[in-house]
């Protein structure tokens, strides 16, 4: 049974005592005392809930016990109801200010006194219960605040954003808003360059500024990792100042890494889209843009739409279409100038899609590096490229190497060379007939990382080419300290190579450069005569180009290799 609650007692008269008892005793465990002393000490040492005291009592009356209880803080939150010998207001109104709970008048009517004291008990529950519940709702909002918030930057969270990004918008429907999606390039790399903390740093950082910017108008949420969302009156936001801003900001940590936020812009047309679709919409227009150097931001168009549409259809149909056999190589030949032969080819995905048809790497590709299926597509392509190999042991007992691509989040996986080695052990092959194509933006994002991969694979004898050389900003820089084995050179780049002497005398120097430093050079995208006759006038000798053969299937070249021999 539970244990009930203790009532003191207290007056002077011993019937009076008795008579109360009578009214509580199968509700209470019931104490007397005969005086405000006796009780003062019962009250000191053990738990009492509620105190009955007579006013007029010899020794120690009951203002002064009243007085003595409410000053002990032992004591004072211990309900006092007085009890007077007949209605006196004054005294009545004495002891309530003293901070008696209630009052009782003499002769003691028992419905009237349990009433009271009940009254007095659930009044006291109540404000228990209203401590309690304001204690529980601080805990909750301080709860609140650390659900709403991330903990590093003390912006919304993605929920949050979502909800008071929609709530923002719908309470001033006659203000244009903009969303505004915000993504650090590779902050990975930032992250495996440099400590945890810098990129911290760099989040607080844009984090404060990006708040600093939304002021009192916007509300500002990073939403993942290195992602923010600003939902902002659109007027209030010049973009390009506000680039240079972040930029500043950034760029004042001093931290020796280009780091580069680039951003989307989806103008709200529709408060009453989810928040989370305007995101959506935000972040394809920055996909726009990404990894430029520069256009930092892009504002969203209808056409983004569609072309997310048909991207999420072949997100949705990978996984199989890898399993289906829907993904095959073509191979596409590179020639020496000289002898006119076959000396080797690169193998390039194509995806015989059953409902879209042959979709163009270029659609699937960025794609994939994006959602990271890339990584598994581009083992398929070895394998099949070492399959290939292996045919042509077989069939000529010599190889034309082929080279396969390396998208560059590969490097940033520990067992790329361990796998390829096996596929050189598992179809008996040796490393140099299989090249790697890397692309020169692997090389900017983490120039380190990526020269220590390429040193690796070198040793195992693997041959290493730079693709889609001169398509970026630090190429000459990049040249002096890059160990690729040949370099690959995008005709593409200096297409204008006929009527603009300027990019032909940069790329004659180019080849001059990497030649003497021990480079091979290849040219591909090489469509005209006038560009073979260029090329052969500055020595380049390997050509990859629709000139002379489009990529094709295998079984093509198969042919083509046979016709080659002849
Ligand atoms: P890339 O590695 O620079 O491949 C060369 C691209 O140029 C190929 O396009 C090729 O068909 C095209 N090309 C060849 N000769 C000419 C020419 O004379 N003129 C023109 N205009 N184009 C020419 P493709 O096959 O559409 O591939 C596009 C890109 O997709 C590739 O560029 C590469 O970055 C990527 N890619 C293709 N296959 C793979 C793969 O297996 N793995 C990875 N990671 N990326 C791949
Ligand atoms: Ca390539
Ligand atoms: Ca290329």
């Amino acid at each position: 049974m539970a244990e009930q609650p203790v009532m003191l007692i207290v007056d002077d008269v011993e019937t009076n005592r008795v008579i109360l008892s009578q009214f509580f005793q199968e509700e209470y465990a019931i104490r007397m005392a005969a005086n405000g002393q006796e009780a003062w000490e019962i009250v000191c040492q053990e738990s009492v809930q509620i105190v009955l005291a007579d006013l007029v009592m010899p020794v120690m009356d009951g203002y002064a016990l009243l007085a003595m209880m409410k000053k002990d803080e032992r004591t004072a939150s211990i309900p006092v109801i007085v009890m007077t010998g007949h209605s006196d207001s004054d005294s009545e109104v004495r002891a309530m200010e003293m901070g008696a709970a209630d009052f009782i008048t003499k002769p003691y009517n028992p419905t009237v006194v349990r009433y009271r004291v009940r009254n007095v008990m659930a009044r006291l529950e109540n404000e228990w219960r209203k401590l309690e519940q304001a204690a529980s709702d601080r805990q909750l909002m301080q709860v609140n605040r650390s659900v709403e918030r991330d903990q590093l930057t003390d912006l919304y969270n993605r929920e949050s954003f979502y909800r008071h990004a929609a709530r923002l918008m719908q309470e001033h429907m006659e203000e244009q808003y903009d969303i505004i999606y915000l993504d650090v390039s590779c902050f990975k790399v930032v992250n495996d360059l440099f400590r945890m903390e810098t990129g911290n740093i760099v989040l607080k950082t844009a984090g404060y500024y990006f708040k600093a910017v939304a002021g009192g108008t916007g509300i500002v949420g990073r939403l993942e990792a290195d992602h923010f969302a600003i939902c902002l009156p659109a007027d209030q936001l010049d973009m390009d100042q506000f680039i240079a801003g972040l930029d500043g900001a950034v760029q004042s940590l001093g931290i020796s890494h280009n780091i580069l936020f680039y951003a989307g812009v989806y103008p709200v047309e529709d408060q009453f889209l989810p928040v989370d679709q305007m995101c959506d919409r935000a972040r394809m227009a920055l996909e726009r843009v990404r990894g430029s150097y520069i256009r930092r931001y892009s504002y969203y168009d209808k056409s983004m739409r569609e072309q997310m549409l048909e991207e999420q259809m072949l997100v949705r149909d990978m996984e199989f279409g890898l399993q289906d056999h829907q993904f095959r190589i073509f191979l596409q030949p590179v020639y020496n100038l000289h002898t006119g032969h076959v000396v080797s080819a690169e193998a390039l995905v194509r995806w015989q899609h059953p409902t879209s048809g042959l979709v163009s790497p270029g659609k699937f590709i960025p794609l994939f590096e994006r959602n990271g299926f890339i990584v598994r597509l581009d083992r398929f392509v070895w394998e099949e490229a070492c399959r290939n190999l292996r045919r042509q042991l077989d069939e000529f007992g010599t190889v034309v190497p082929i080279s396969a691509n390396v998208s560059r989040l590969n490097f940033y996986n520990e067992g790329l060379l361990a796998y390829m080695l096996s596929l050189i052990e598992k179809y008996e092959l040796e490393p140099w007939m299989l090249k790697l194509e890397v692309t020169e933006t692997a090389y900017t994002e983490n120039p380190q990382q990526l020269c220590s991969a390429i040193q690796e694979f070198q040793a195992h004898g693997f041959k290493i080419l730079m693709d889609d050389f001169g398509s970026g900003y630090s190429s000459l820089n990049m040249l002096k300290n890059l160990p690729v084995d040949i370099l690959k050179i995008d005709m593409g780049f200096v297409s204008d190579i006929e009527k603009d002497g300027r990019a032909s005398v940069i790329m004659e120097q180019v080849v001059h450069m990497a030649r003497l430093l021990g480079m091979e050079i290849v040219v591909e995208g090489v469509e005209t005569k006038p560009q073979i006759d260029f090329l052969d006038k500055i020595g380049c000798e390997q050509i990859q180009g629709y000139y002379f053969a489009k990529p094709m299937a295998e079984a093509d070249f198969a042919q083509l290799l046979i016709d080659d021999r002849k």
